[in-house]
């Protein structure tokens, strides 16, 4: 019996895992929720695929905060096309055995350990691709599922 309780506290920690503020200037995580380009939601329709993240509201040039204590596990290449270069970029974060990948920042460093909201980087030039945008990070599981509920 009391074993079973030490566990189930175990895991309420493990589920608990909420992101803190992710960029200067959205101190709420505010959502990207629609513009000429989409909308932000995770599930939301793209031109031949469905979008498999998050999007929180970030301006271009914005610091970008660890939302977590969280180890670094490299970049992230977002695009294979070349006409993206200037904001293909990111970084893979772990936490509490979750993975999350960040989309459109320019990593400080890559590897190590971050604590919540110490700075991770910056907010790539979106609006130089995607002009009029709602510019943001795009929040992704490593495995693709819905990152909502972290947030
Ligand atoms: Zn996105």
């Amino acid at each position: 019996m009391r074993r079973a309780v030490v566990l189930l506290a175990v895991l309420c920690v493990c589920d608990g895992l909420k992101f803190g503020q992710l960029c200067s200037g959205n101190s709420d995580n505010s959502r990207r929720i629609s513009d000429r380009w989409g909308q932000g939601h995770y599930g939301a329709r793209r031109v031949n695929r469905e979008h498999k993240g998050l999007d929180i509201v970030c301006n271009d040039g914005s610091i970008v905060y660890a939302p977590f204590d969280a180890t670094l596990h490299g970049n992230v290449i977002v695009y294979t096309d070349t006409s993206k270069a200037a904001i293909n970029n990111g970084i893979n974060l772990r936490a509490n055995g979750l993975c999350f990948k960040l989309f459109y920042v320019q990593p400080d460093r890559t590897s190590g350990s971050v604590r919540k909201g110490e700075r991770l980087g910056i907010m790539l030039p979106m609006q130089s691709v995607y002009p009029g945008i709602t510019s943001h990070v795009h929040v992704q599981m490593c495995d693709r599922s819905d990152p909502t509920k972290y947030f």
